[in-house]
Formats: C-alpha cells, sequence, structure tokens
C-alpha cells in the first residue's frame, strides 16, 4: 500500500477513535452520576473509597434507595391477594415491574419473567424443574469450566439425582471458549448448555449467540447466566434466542435478595414448579393441587415484592443513562485499566480474551493475592481476592486466586491511576 493511502487510513482511524471517545465521554456526566450514588462519598480509613468490587455487588443509587423507603413507607401491603388499596397499589407496583424486566431484556412477554431471590436461585429453579422433567439417566449436560460455582453445582446436583453426567466444556488460556471445542462434546445425549453471558472471574463476553444456534441445531437447550452481563452490554433475549436466562439484581444497582428467571413460555408451562406453597396454587384440596399459571407457577411464597420494585427503578436508572453509554464507557475503563497495570513489574493478567467487559484479574510474581488486597485496602481500594467462585477457573491455570478489580460506570481513570500508584507501593514493600 502507498504510504499516502496509509497516512490518510492513520488519520481517519484517529479521527474516528477521537470520535468515539468524545461520544462516550460526552454522554456520561461523571459527576453527575457519582453525585447519584451515596456510599462513593465514603471516607474508608480516612482516605476517599475506590470501589472496584462491582463483580461481587454494585452500589446503589439514590433512586433505588428512595424506591425503597417510599413501598415501606407508603403502601407496603402483601400482594395478589388483597382487596385492600395498598396491597392493590403494591400489586400493581410489583407488575408493573415485571413489565419493566421484560422490556430491559426484551422478553416476549411478561409471564416469562420469573422473580426469584438471585441468580443462584433462578439456576436452581431451572436445574430442578427443567432437569425433573426432561433429564434421565446417562444424559448429559454441558457446563462451560468457568462457570460461578452457582451455574455448576446446581446441574452436578441434578446429575446426581438423575444418574446424568456433567460434561466440562473447557476454556483456552486466554480464557475463552471455543465452539469448535463445543461441537465435538456434543452427542446425541446432551440435554441442556449451561454457560456465562461474561465470566465474572474472566471477564470474558461469550459468544452466547453462536453458542445457542449451534445447540438449536442439535434440539439442545441453552441456559445463560447473566449475573455478570446485564449491568454491562446490551442483553436480548429474543435476538440470541435463549432458552433460559438469569440474573441478580444486587448486581445491577438494585437490592440484594431479589433476581430474574428468563424462560421461554412453552418450556416453562411443561416443567413442573420448583417449590410448594401460597401464592404458585389455582385450587388445593387435601388430596390434591392445581397450579397457578406463569409465572405465579414458579413464585411460591410471598415474594420480595419490596425488591422487586426497586429493582425496577434501577434499571429506569440505568436505562435513561443507556446501556451502550455504559459499555462504551466502561470498555474505556477496562482499555485504560488494562494499559497501566501492564506496566506493574511482575504483573501477569488472568483472561486475555479478546472480547472483555469490565473486570481485571491478575496475579503479581511472588505475592499472595490475599496480601495485595488487604494492602490495597488499607489504601482505601477495595478489589475482591480468591477464587470469586470459580475454583474450577484457579484449577485450570494452577493457581489458588487472584487480585479482581471490577468496574462500573460510576469509576473513574483518576480511581485506576490510584490503583496502580497503590500496587506499586505494594511491589515496592515485598520488593
Ligand atoms: N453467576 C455469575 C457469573 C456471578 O458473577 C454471580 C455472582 N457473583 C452469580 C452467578 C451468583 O449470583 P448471586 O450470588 O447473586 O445469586
Amino acid at each position: 500500500m502507498q504510504a499516502k493511502y496509509l497516512d490518510k487510513i492513520i488519520v481517519t482511524f484517529v479521527l474516528e477513535l477521537n470520535k468515539e471517545l468524545i461520544t462516550s465521554e460526552m454522554s456520561i456526566d461523571i459527576q453527575k452520576i457519582r453525585s447519584d450514588f451515596p456510599i462513593l462519598a465514603e471516607k474508608i480509613y480516612n482516605k476517599p473509597l475506590v470501589y472496584f468490587d462491582n463483580a461481587a455487588t454494585t452500589q446503589k443509587p439514590q433512586v433505588v434507595l428512595d424506591k425503597l423507603i417510599e413501598v415501606y413507607t407508603k403502601y407496603n401491603s402483601n400482594i395478589h391477594r388483597g382487596v385492600h388499596f395498598m396491597s392493590n397499589k403494591a400489586t400493581v407496583e410489583t407488575e408493573e415491574a415485571r413489565n419493566v424486566v421484560q422490556k430491559f431484556i426484551n422478553a416476549n412477554q411478561s409471564c416469562e419473567i420469573i422473580f426469584a431471590r438471585g441468580a443462584t436461585e433462578g439456576i436452581n429453579l431451572i436445574a430442578q424443574s427443567f432437569g425433573e422433567k426432561y433429564i434421565f439417566e446417562n444424559d448429559e449436560i454441558i457446563v462451560s469450566e468457568m462457570e460461578h460455582h452457582s451455574n455448576l453445582v446446581p446441574w452436578q446436583m441434578m446429575a446426581q439425582k438423575k444418574k446424568a453426567k456433567v460434561i466440562k466444556w473447557e476454556f483456552t488460556d486466554a480464557g475463552e471458549l471455543e465452539l469448535d471445542t463445543l461441537k465435538n462434546l456434543i452427542t446425541s445425549k446432551t440435554k441442556i448448555i449451561a454457560v456465562n453471558h461474561v465470566s465474572n472471574s474472566l471477564g470474558t463476553i461469550n459468544p452466547v449467540k453462536e453458542i445457542i444456534e449451534i445447540a438449536h441445531q442439535h434440539n439442545i437447550k441453552v441456559l445463560i447466566d447473566g449475573a455478570q452481563a446485564v449491568q454491562h452490554i446490551k442483553t436480548d433475549v429474543q435476538d440470541m434466542d435463549c432458552d433460559f436466562y438469569v440474573f441478580s439484581g444486587h448486581k445491577i444497582y438494585g437490592p440484594t435478595g431479589i433476581g430474574v428467571v428468563y424462560g421461554k413460555e412453552h418450556l416453562l408451562e411443561e416443567m413442573p414448579p420448583y417449590q410448594g406453597g401460597g401464592e404458585m396454587i389455582e385450587n388445593v384440596s387435601f388430596e390434591e393441587t392445581t397450579f397457578n399459571k406463569l409465572p405465579f407457577k414458579f413464585e411460591a411464597g410471598t415474594p420480595n415484592y419490596a425488591d422487586t420494585i426497586a429493582l425496577a427503578a434501577a434499571i429506569k436508572y440505568i436505562s435513561e443513562i443507556g446501556i451502550d453509554n455504559i459499555a462504551a464507557y466502561e470498555s474505556e475503563l477496562l482499555h485504560y485499566g488494562e494499559g497501566k497495570l501492564k506496566n506493574i513489574p511482575g504483573l501477569k493478567f488472568i483472561g486475555t480474551a479478546k472480547n472483555k467487559t469490565s473486570v481485571i484479574s491478575f496475579n503479581i510474581d511472588g505475592l499472595h493475592s490475599y496480601d495485595v488486597g488487604m494492602i490495597l485496602d488499607k489504601m482505601g481500594i477495595a478489589v475482591r481476592t480468591g477464587t470469586h467462585c470459580t475454583e474450577p477457573v484457579m484449577i485450570h491455570y494452577g493457581i489458588t486466586g487472584t487480585v479482581r478489580a471490577s468496574f462500573a460506570f460510576y469509576n473513574t481513570k483518576e480511581e485506576i491511576d490510584k490503583l496502580y500508584d497503590g500496587l506499586l507501593k505494594v511491589v515496592e514493600m515485598f520488593a
């Protein structure tokens, strides 16, 4: 290629890059956003909090805290069965929250949205109920090697109960799942594939659409664990065509104790209830029970309506900022962070997939992750250390754990600079 054309391409590329940076910086008003999260003004050991533990749980904006107070001070009342004003109001707000979630993940119908305690309970629900109906002796369940324990243990339990097998889909050393490997694992016995949308310990964004397409060619169902994805990238369950999708409210700026299970209507219809009790019934006599329609069939007992309503407030809040703006800004943080941290002497990244979001996992030669985390803590910097509930990932790399810095859209490059300076001090201390 002639040099003059090369120059032109480089100039255009730089212009495009700048345009992209400007767009994402302009669409995120970071000072305004930070002021929406009261906890970010806290001081830890008299130092400003740098919160990089967002993959464990996210902080809550004022609108979510206000919503919880609103529910408990204005219309707290058990839902669905009351005739009085407050019960009706709480019911309407809860069902409106279901519509908010439906729209957010683009589910076809609101009856495909089931509220559970979190992603963990959601996966247990699917494993138990789907497994009860469709998994039999010698059947196979493919689970990726990079799953959170909550997307492995429920399948192990179901497999044990039904004498089925859990098949490991290994990832590469970069932390990527390869489709060819999956194709080789699929057999006529495979019933379901369980895989995360984004890995919480490696940050890998998995090619879920392609995985689902391959699975469906063989009439295999797919459960996507979206606990580490929905807060970072656009989620469209109809576009990806997954059979089940789960996520937790507390990781998407909502309260703890609430989560979402999406399932295709025809599958949920065929599956047996997960738990028995109030709400999930149609008629009960002492001898037998008929079950309620979807989604209530899977929501036994008094639902966590207060946190459900506050979860909807969280989703509305991030939807106003725009998930695409969030994704662009967080991608900038990730690349800035990786660019900085690679200069720390002895630092090795764990998880170097091409397609990643918001997680930097690493170790420093000769240092234990706990020591690194504890010293950073004294500087007001919160990171997570250890296995991140993904022991098979650690076994893959032959390590005991990692230091994990995980970002949210309220984090800044200045905070990453503090992490960098902090790590330099840690390295000096141990030198
Ligand atoms: N899956 C992934 C990928 C996660 O990151 C987590 C939480 N860290 C879970 C599942 C479990 O979520 P919860 O503990 O909220 O049920």
